[in-house]
């Protein structure tokens, strides 16, 4: 198996080559000292201001503020409080933007993990800021990612934002991270796989065609990333070593191809219905990579029940005749989405995706005439879901909703809605296109429970 560092020189090393935004990456056991110098490799400006969240000033703060002081800067720091947990939140990023906005000399470095970084990455683009980010846990594929996934007025949204113009990481920081933060980034990188199959889906009924950049950066390597989960959870600096350069090169797979495609699908998209209700799990935000390592394994039982199917019988003509027009579905759109903000904006996500009958027609047609082929390229891409159920478990990572705090009639909920609040099509558009929705969700629904109940014996 290839090592981690020489993934970091070939693969890394290229993307930084190709990215137009981000020019150095520095990762390695120790590498805090080297922080200043990186930084001030990257800009002339005096001064620094270090934004980190309690936990992460707590991991790499200080080392990070006496290496910028002895490059010559002068350092100030804006410390977010963790109790409650900062919020991934377009109002959240208002004090670094503040601090940047009233002074032009400040240079930004972010301290932390995902939401610090995401925070810092969204102000530093609003007062036209370069950043650097210093990484201090494997939680999640953000650090080198050109979009800032934040909610703004409750809906959560991609900004378009740039990527920092230098990622530094210390091993011994991340691989002394919480293990349950370095599982939360497994599973982050193990929703990859259904998002790609997501994207094959997509790729094969001409919906979106596949990026030969983005796409082997990340789905050309993705099982030796996944493999060894153990590793994970004992924080094995090899192991955790290799989950971070796969997270990184997901960074850089999105910024390759200007959208979150490469890193996001049906998987992603139930995670974020529980990011935008805020929802808790033992008095505890459930974080991101928990909520995609959730989301991942529905949308691979979603994938199990699709290969089951045989397609090439399709009964078209009566698919068509059953489906609902846009101002139907529209209209349904509240049943699934309480929230009448994020039901709004769906509503838009809706009409951008609905297919008229004539396309819907000429992609049943694509589907039947290919399902051969194509359920033989979704099932040497997959893995089944229940081993990767399996995997999660091994990382530390959840992967029933339970696990999270999220009841069987909750997650029907969340799955209804999830699979309208966005245009990018995944394998809930093709259960919509052959009129199999419902049946797909129920069968799903029935044998999750049957698994989280054999496990919990
Ligand atoms: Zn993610």
């Amino acid at each position: 198996m290839t090592t981690w560092k020489a993934q970091m020189d070939s693969l890394i090393g290229s993307a930084v080559a190709r990215s137009k935004v981000t020019d150095e990456v520095v990762v390695g056991a120790g590498t805090l000292a080297q922080s200043g110098a990186l930084v001030r490799r990257m800009t002339g400006l005096p001064r620094a201001l270090v934004c980190a969240d309690e936990a992460g000033f707590q991991a790499a703060g200080p080392p990070v503020v006496a290496s910028l002081k002895a490059a010559g800067f002068a350092v100030q720091t804006h410390i977010l409080p963790v109790t409650p947990l900062p919020r991934a939140s377009v109002e959240e990023a208002e004090p670094f933007r503040a601090l940047l906005a009233d002074d032009p000399d400040l240079f930004p470095v972010s301290v932390g993990s995902g939401v610090i970084n995401d925070l810092v990455k969204y102000a530093a683009y609003r007062t036209d800021r370069r950043y650097v980010t210093v990484a201090t846990a494997a939680s999640m594929d953000g650090y080198t990612s050109a979009g800032a996934p934040l909610a703004e007025n409750g809906f959560k949204v991609t900004i378009p934002t740039r990527a920092p113009v230098a990622m530094l990481a210390d091993l011994d920081v991340i691989a002394a991270a919480p293990a349950e933060m370095n599982g939360w980034g497994y599973g982050d990188l193990a929703g990859k796989v259904p998002a790609g199959g997501d994207w094959i889906l997509a790729d094969a009924l001409g919906v979106e065609p596949i990026d030969d950049i983005a796409w082997p950066l990340v789905q050309d390597h993705l099982r030796g990333w996944l493999a060894g989960p153990d590793g994970i959870r004992r924080g094995d600096r090899d192991s955790v070593a290799r989950l971070f350069t796969g997270l990184t090169a997901v960074g850089f797979a999105m910024e390759a191809h200007g959208s979150s495609r490469p890193a996001s699908g049906a998987d992603h998209q139930i995670a974020h219905m529980w990011e935008m209700e805020g929802h808790s799990h033992r008095g505890q935000k459930v974080s991101h990579g928990a909520a995609v390592s959730v989301g991942c394994v529905v949308s691979l039982a979603l994938f199990d029940w699709l290969l089951a199917q045989d397609l090439g019988r399709l009964d078209i003509d009566a698919v068509l005749r059953r489906a609902p027009t846009l101002a139907a579905r529209q209209s349904r759109l509240s049943e699934a989405i309480s929230d009448p903000r994020i039901a709004e904006k769906a509503k838009l996500e809706l009409a951008a995706k609905h297919a008229p009958p004539d396309v819907h027609a000429a992609r049943l047609d694509t589907l039947r005439g290919t399902w051969p082929e194509l359920r033989e390229r979704l099932t040497g891409h997959l893995y089944r879901h229940n081993a990767m159920v399996e995997m999660l478990r091994h990382a530390g990572s959840p992967a029933y909703a339970a696990q999270i705090g999220v009841s069987p009639e909750h997650l029907r909920t969340t799955m209804r809605a999830a699979a309208l609040i966005r245009r990018r099509y995944t394998i809930f558009d093709l259960l919509h296109d052959i009129g199999q929705t419902e049946a797909a969700f129920a069968s799903v629904l029935a044998t999750l429970a049957a698994g989280k109940r054999e496990k919990a014996i």
